[in-house]
């Protein structure tokens, strides 16, 4: 029978899928991946042209546009030198998974439509929540990001304070003033007030410092407390036992940010920095940052899932057959319906390399972390601003301006040695390493270092 017209576009031709695989190929290929740099949207304009028309420019001249053109003007995160923000590294193994998701249509929202996905997916959860001291019982969702987990766990703890407790003022959560944007904004999208505690001279939010600086008044409207499980900008760990013992003894619901950090309790010599996480009523960690799968993948896990169940489960009569049921509907836990099954590769590689790999290469980023430093306190010129806890190292050039970071770290980047952006903190500009690639060695750190000038 011949192909309908209108399903023509459902069918390449043989030349042009060998063409998609084999550049595929190429890039997993490069060890290691090109740097590249952004370009200037006038400049990829012209360069690209237009490529969206009414006939369509062919796969072979849209597939060279984006090879010369689009991906070179797109850095990799996955370059050794990329130490910028959180960097990923995510597995050749979860990589190609990643490929056969994309091949499959499958939808992971439903247990109904996607048993065997969600099954692999909740492995992973059930592994994670064991790992970190939860009951069997716990689960929960892959979700796009540690924004969206965030968000879906708040939303949950105040629905279940909501259920409990009664009071008529402005809702709150408690956090470090050291916490990751992403609550404030979270906390924004709730329409709810942030209760920033600052943290003692070692970067750390405590149950003292919450106890010290909450009156009583703001604490009958406290939903949650929300302890950071390694922070963005230093990597540090919260005092999350003592935070927890707040929390229990006043019934308030704990939940661990841990989108960088958390995958560091599965190395041996700093998984007692995370005591206490246990007691988590939420956690997060995105796989997408340290546990070396490819964007965009947040592990969300609840001690109790039915309450985000109640929470988050859509109705409409388009969905009845699914909420009906007693099955495990990952869209249930979190804002979200439709969804790729993005913890798969993560699936993938764990079960093809074991956790112990994974428990080797996050202690190894460690390490290199606290190589990093020693070789910044050999250095007079520079000054290491905090001890690393983590993997993350920041330190600062004396006598340098905020022009002059920018000015070194764009030359680092147009050289293709590196990606360290400036970062700051309370106002004083620094530069900030964060290791989470196992391709990242003590060379490159020390190439880095080498090229700003001593004088
Ligand atoms: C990165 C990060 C987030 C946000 O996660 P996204 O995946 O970027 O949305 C939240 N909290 C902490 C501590 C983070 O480091």
């Amino acid at each position: 029978m011949p192909t309908p017209e209108s399903a023509k576009m459902h069918e390449i031709t043989g030349e042009l899928r060998e063409a998609v695989f084999e550049y595929a190929r190429q890039r997993l290929s490069y060890a290691p991946p090109p740097l590249d740099n952004s370009r200037p949207a006038e400049e990829l304009a012209a360069l690209a042209g237009p490529t969206i028309t009414e006939n369509g420019i062919g796969g072979f001249e849209a597939l060279r546009i984006f090879e010369q053109v689009l991906a070179p003007a797109t850095i990799s995160t996955d370059h050794p030198g990329y130490l910028s923000f959180i960097p990923s590294a995510p597995t050749e193994a979860s990589k190609l998974f990643d490929l056969i998701v994309s091949a499959s249509a499958i939808y992971g929202g439903s247990w109904l439509e996607g048993a065997g996905a969600v099954h692999a997916e909740n492995e992973v959860l059930s592994w994670f929540a064991r790992e970190c001291g939860l009951p069997d019982s716990a689960g929960g969702v892959f979700v796009q990001g540690g924004t969206i987990g965030n968000l879906s766990a708040l939303v949950t703890a105040r629905e279940n304070f909501k259920n409990s407790k009664k009071t008529s003022g402005r809702l709150a959560f408690i956090c470090s003033a050291e916490s990751h944007s992403s609550l404030k904004a979270a906390a924004k999208v709730m329409d709810v007030d942030v209760l920033s505690v600052p943290c003692g001279e070692d970067g750390k939010l405590s149950g003292a410092l919450i106890s010290e600086n909450i009156s009583e008044r703001d604490f009958d409207r406290v939903f949650a407390i929300v302890a950071t499980g390694g922070t963005t900008n230093f990597g540090i760990v919260d005092d999350i036992e003592s935070i927890a013992s707040v929390a229990t003894s006043r019934n308030i619901w704990l939940h661990v940010d841990g989108a960088y950090g958390l995958a560091a309790i599965l190395s041996v010599s700093k998984r007692s920095l995370f005591k206490g996480v246990e007691a988590a009523n939420s956690l997060i960690v995105d796989p997408h940052k340290w546990l070396f799968a490819p964007f965009d993948a947040c592990a969300l896990i609840y001690r109790e899932p039915e309450i985000a169940r109640a929470t988050h489960s859509q109705h409409g009569e388009y969905l009845e057959t699914l909420t009906e049921s007693d099955d495990w509907n990952p869209s249930d836990y979190a804002i979200n319906l439709t969804r790729r099954p993005r913890g798969l590769p993560l699936w993938f590689s764990l079960a093809t390399h074991g956790i112990h790999q994974y428990r080797q290469a996050i202690e190894a980023n460690c390490q290199l972390a606290k190589q990093a430093a020693d070789l910044i306190l050999q250095r007079p010129d520079l000054e290491l601003v905090r001890h690393p806890e983590l993997s993350v190292v920041v330190f600062k050039k004396s006598g340098w301006s905020k022009n002059d970071y920018e000015a070194w770290s764009n030359e680092t980047l147009e050289s293709q040695t590196a990606f360290v952006v400036p970062s700051s903190h309370r106002g004083e500009v620094n530069l900030r390493f964060a290791i989470v690639n196992p391709l990242t060695d003590l060379e490159k750190i020390a190439e880095i270092l080498v090229s700003i000038p001593r004088e």
